[in-house]
């Protein structure tokens, strides 16, 4: 049975509920988090904490929000559910009021959710994406519930046979749609800088810190989304896929060569040492 934890208080999944007048229901109004915990280790928690305080305060919510009592709430959940490995959703929205009115509520009570499922890890090897224009709103860097452009875009890649798709504004690379990406060029490893065109992702920071130290020409820059096909190989990274590596664009193009550099596999064997050492 998958248990939750609702307002602090944990039970089956299937039985929690929330009211049809939740901000989070009607307005997507609120933030959220994924995290992996992986082997009694929940990854990069710290830096989570700060992206979900930077996310709160970008929507005026933080304010009514202890990150401390939320992740307590993890803890008490990954205890009750007796998992060592789980995928750990996490959500906060600005609550639920007696009208449905654009404005903040006087009062704010936060719904505060969590969820744990049993999850592994699994090592994804070369994929296929899809282009595809950002038709996101433009405020990217929060991770905001709001999530119907992302939905439609991933439902489209799935469609076409892709792991998810590479997104452009204007012609210029921002991210995919649940993960950041990269590109590995001449030795060098490229990704767009951060901006409100994109989610500040936790493996993006520390791909971009791991790849510094190997002493890689790390390059935030922008990168015009039809040079991709020269690039040696993209690569996508998440919290839950880790680093993925991808050689072919649908319908019909190869990145590179096809083939996935050595240079990729240091750095994919790297990462999984370091989020094991990771606070
Ligand atoms: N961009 C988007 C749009 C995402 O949904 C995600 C996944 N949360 C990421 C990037 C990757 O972020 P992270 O590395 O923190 O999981």
């Amino acid at each position: 049975m998958t248990l939750c934890c609702l307002n602090g208080v944990i039970g089956p999944l299937d039985e929690a509920r929330i009211s049809p007048m939740d901000r989070g229901f009607l307005f997507g109004d609120g933030v959220y988090e994924v995290l992996a915990h992986v082997d009694g280790v929940t990854r990069a928690r710290q830096l989570h904490q700060a992206r979900l305080a930077q996310s709160l305060a970008r929507i005026q919510l933080e304010s009514a929000i202890s990150i401390d009592a939320i992740f307590a709430d993890v803890d008490r959940l990954l205890a009750a559910s007796a998992l060592t490995s789980a995928k750990i959703y996490l959500q906060v929205t600005r609550g639920a009021a007696s009208e449905r009115d654009h404005r903040f509520p006087a009062q704010i009570t936060p719904t505060i959710f969590v969820m744990a499922t049993a999850w592994s890890p699994t090592v994804l090897g070369p994929q296929a994406m899809i282009i595809a224009p950002d038709i996101r709103w433009q405020w990217n860097a929060i991770k905001s519930t709001s999530l119907l452009a992302n939905v439609l875009i991933q439902q489209q890649a799935s469609e076409a046979g892709a792991v998810d798709a590479l997104l452009h504004r204007d012609g210029w690379l921002t991210e995919a749609s649940t993960s950041n990406a990269f590109v590995f060029q001449d030795g060098a490893l490229l990704t767009p800088p951060l901006s409100d065109r994109l989610l500040p992702g936790i493996t993006r920071h520390l791909v971009l810190e791991l790849a510094r130290k190997h002493g890689l020409t790390v390059l935030e820059t922008e990168i015009a989304i039809d040079q991709l096909p020269q690039a040696d190989l993209v690569m996508i990274t998440s919290s839950t896929r880790g680093l993925v590596p991808i050689t072919r664009l649908l319908p019909d193009q190869t990145i590179g060569r096809g083939e996935v550099p050595a240079v990729f596999e240091t750095l994919q064997a790297d990462y999984q040492r370091v989020l094991h050492a990771h606070p």
